[in-house]
């Protein structure tokens, strides 16, 4: 069967884990070419605007995968467990979480033969237990003017996430405003009005260098009086330090508290699903910031890790909401736990 007719067959969520999982061939190759997954590395480190490097190298989850594939039937000792627990941390998961559900697996697995595919299922498990516990939708109150301000540091996605965000409410027929919080680059602004255009949707935007708090407080008060049911709020990634631009980010969470509290609020935090550890740094600085109540996990399409994802859920307790897949306006998917453990297998 070729893969169109295994695309129609499955739908649109076939279609999706379809593209994971080639995805996951092509990193597999890199796998076996060191230089470009330093490359990789590289790039997912600049785009992360790492404060800390990783300390780890990041190595595709599937590798794990892959060995305890191609050692299916043999008997599962320490040797094997120690193995699986290196490549573990390395595929991005990180020791708190890998530590515990390697303990696990060693008691269930004791005196019971197990082979790679027992631990393979285990482990499917797990992580679904890991993930299922966080994973829901965004929330949306009807009638209302709902909030959803993203946030993330510089290159993760967040104005092309909003982009394609606002088309998909839009097409169910919802009134979308965005807010071109982002008013450090003076690019950010014009790259949030191509995506207005290109969703078909309005935007309130002021002068390059205006005040980030000015502008989300004209937006707050146009969707309120013409009656928009989502207000899309883009902000900055990067300013001259850290600190300026939590403070930034706090003046603008201020004024949507003093102009908009009671309305329904989500404050998302855009990463990259290749970041690694220093994804957990990130949420961390950016929940101390804003509070956050949901994750969107980019680029997946070019990455088969993202395990930084079961820190999160685990330590923080923040649910991933959205996936991004693609650079297209419809590259944007609800986070489904189920299918993405299946594309990390
Ligand atoms: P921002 O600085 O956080 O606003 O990031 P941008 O929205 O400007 O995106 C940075 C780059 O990442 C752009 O080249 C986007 O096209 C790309 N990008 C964003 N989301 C995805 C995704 O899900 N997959 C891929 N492949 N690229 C993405
Ligand atoms: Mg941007």
């Amino acid at each position: 069967m070729s893969e169109d007719n295994i695309d129609k067959k499955k739908g649109f969520w076939g279609t999706t884990l379809t593209r994971l999982k080639s995805v996951l061939a092509k990193t597999k190759e890199q796998v076996q070419d060191p230089e470009e997954l330093a490359q990789g590395a590289e790039t997912a480190a600049a785009g992360a605007e790492s404060q800390t490097a990783a300390a780890v190298q990041p190595e595709p989850i599937k590798a794990a995968a892959a060995t305890s594939v191609a050692t299916a039937h043999k008997p599962v000792d320490e040797e094997y467990i120690e193995a699986l627990e290196e490549r573990l941390i390395k595929a991005d998961l990180g020791l708190p979480t890998v530590e515990p559900l390697v303990e696990a697996l060693r008691q269930e697995a004791r005196g019971k033969n197990w082979t790679g595919k027992d631990v393979d299922d285990f482990l499917k498990k797990r992580f679904h237990d890991l993930l299922g516990k966080t994973a829901n939708a965004l929330s949306f109150k009807e009638g209302q003017v709902n909030i959803y301000m993203v946030v993330g540091v510089n290159g993760v996605g967040k104005t092309t996430s909003i982009g394609k965000l606002a088309a998909r409410l839009k097409s169910q027929g919802k009134r979308v405003l965005l807010a071109a919080g982002d008013t450090f680059r003076a690019a950010a602004e014009s790259q949030l009005e191509i995506w207005s255009e290109r969703a078909g949707v309005d935007i309130v935007r002021l002068p390059d260098g205006s005040d980030p708090g000015a502008v989300v407080f004209q937006a707050v008060k146009k969707a309120r009086d013409e009656k928009y049911d989502v207000l899309l709020i883009d902000t900055a990634g990067r300013l001259h330090n850290k600190v300026n631009l939590m403070d930034e980010l706090k003046k603008i969470r201020g004024v949507i508290e003093k102009h908009a509290g009671d309305l329904p609020m989500e404050s998302l935090l855009v990463l990259d699903a290749s970041t690694g550890q220093n994804g957990l740094q990130q949420a961390k600085v950016f929940q101390e910031a804003t509070g956050l109540t949901g994750v969107i996990l980019t680029k997946l399409d070019g990455t088969a890790k993202g395990g930084v994802v079961f820190a999160i859920s685990r330590e923080l307790n923040i649910p991933v909401k959205l996936m991004g897949i693609g650079e297209k306006l419809d590259d944007l998917r609800d986070f489904d736990p189920n299918l993405f453990v299946e594309a990390l297998f």
